[in-house]
């Protein structure tokens, strides 16, 4: 790694929240590396090909640097291209497929341990950001055959899904979304929902495409039912009544949402919520109980992910960076935008 081993700040993701981070400290006078263990903005290169965003263009943005799509909010091709200029733009020094294994204050500087494919290295540094995210760890059913081959807890493209029996478990907008999107592709879609209803947080360009799909029979839905295991060529499902069911699958999408990395923010010394896994944090400065750590974006919201995104998240920078007046700014903005966009 080409970086110095003491380092004013280090932040550790590359994501939209990261970069965000890197441009306050950068704005403030404070220098800092930026690392991710994949590529930058790893977890949007990982949204299914082709994906248009929920948000409008300028709730996206960070930096104040336009971003600008060819329709009404861009995609996911589009989003990449712009966060890797304005990474360039900046100036930011973003080291990928870089991992943060570890940290520890000692003697009042953060020890980070790190490591690349070949390897493992000790930064110290005075602050430490967590923009982490949550899309590497995704909540798991805990039934068996759910670590099959042709299981998967991240929705890739709809094309791989032609002409198959595909089983969605999920009933958000990402789990709705790929049924759509698969029974567009030419496969045979059911989706399989634990609650008896769809929430009133469904996007409303969501709702009456399914709700069709769903009286015509072109998309089976499976209300109030809890999948009880998988096997290389069915789902086992579970009715309210007791009933169970096989379903047909040859690809298997379990959407049910993703959270933190708890056992990585715990070993750091985090104080983690138990019921929410929301971290201690001071909500102005979001530092953590230990000093010199802060959370940045969606890694500090606990469970409850869809409570931090693009949109609100981006001002955490400012809140973590930024003197008093910054700070209010941004949690103005924050509130301003605190609206869900759906998991
Ligand atoms: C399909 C989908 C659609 C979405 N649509 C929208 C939308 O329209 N609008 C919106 O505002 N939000 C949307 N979101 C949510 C949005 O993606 C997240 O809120 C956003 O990515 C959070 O940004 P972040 O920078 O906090 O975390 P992330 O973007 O997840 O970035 C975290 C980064 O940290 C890295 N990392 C993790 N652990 C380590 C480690 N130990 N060491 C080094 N690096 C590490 C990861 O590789 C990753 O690159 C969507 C999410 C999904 C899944």
């Amino acid at each position: 790694m080409n970086s110095p081993s003491h380092l004013p700040a280090l932040i550790v993701g590359a994501g939209p929240i990261g970069l965000a981070c890197a441009i306050s400290a950068r704005r403030a006078g404070v220098e800092s590396v930026v690392i991710d263990a994949g590529a930058l903005a790893h977890s949007i290169v990982r949204y299914p090909i082709g994906m248009v965003f929920f948000t409008t263009p300028e709730r996206l943005e960070i930096g104040g640097h336009p971003l600008v799509c060819a329709g009404a909010k861009p995609t996911r091709e589009e989003a990449l291209k712009y966060y890797r200029g304005v990474a360039r733009a900046e100036g930011l020094t973003v080291q990928p497929f870089t991992r943060l294994v570890t940290a520890r204050r000692v003697d009042g500087v953060i020890q980070c341990t790190i490591a690349t494919r070949s390897a493992t290295t000790v930064l110290s540094g005075d602050r430490l950001v967590l923009a982490t995210g949550y899309f590497d760890h995704p909540n798991m059913l805990g039934v068996p055959g759910e670590s099959l081959a042709h299981v998967s807890h991240w929705f890739d493209e709809p094309h791989l899904t032609s002409g198959l029996e595909v089983v969605i478990i999920g009933g958000k907008n990402s789990a709705i979304e790929t049924a759509l999107q698969c029974y567009r592709a030419g496969a045979k879609v059911t989706l399989v929902y634990r609650r008896e209803e769809f929430k009133p947080s469904v996007k409303y360009w969501l709702r009456p495409d399914l709700d069709n799909r769903i009286a015509s029979g072109e998309i089976r839905a499976r209300m109030g039912a809890t999948v009880v295991a998988i096997t290389t060529d069915t789902v086992v499902i579970r009715n309210g009544a007791g009933e169970e069911e096989q379903l047909r699958a040859d690809r298997v999408y379990a959407l049910t949402g993703y959270h933190p990395d708890f056992d990585l923010l715990r070993d750091i010394g985090i104080t983690l919520e138990e019921a929410t896994g929301r971290p201690a944090l001071n909500p102005e400065t979001l530092e953590s109980n230990v000093p010199g750590v802060y959370l940045a974006g969606s890694a500090g919201a606990g469970r409850n992910t869809s409570e931090v995104f693009i949109e609100n998240g981006r001002y955490d920078g400012e809140k973590i960076f930024g003197d008093a007046g910054r700070r209010r700014d941004a949690e103005a903005r924050y509130q301003a935008h605190s609206r869900p966009v759906g998991e």
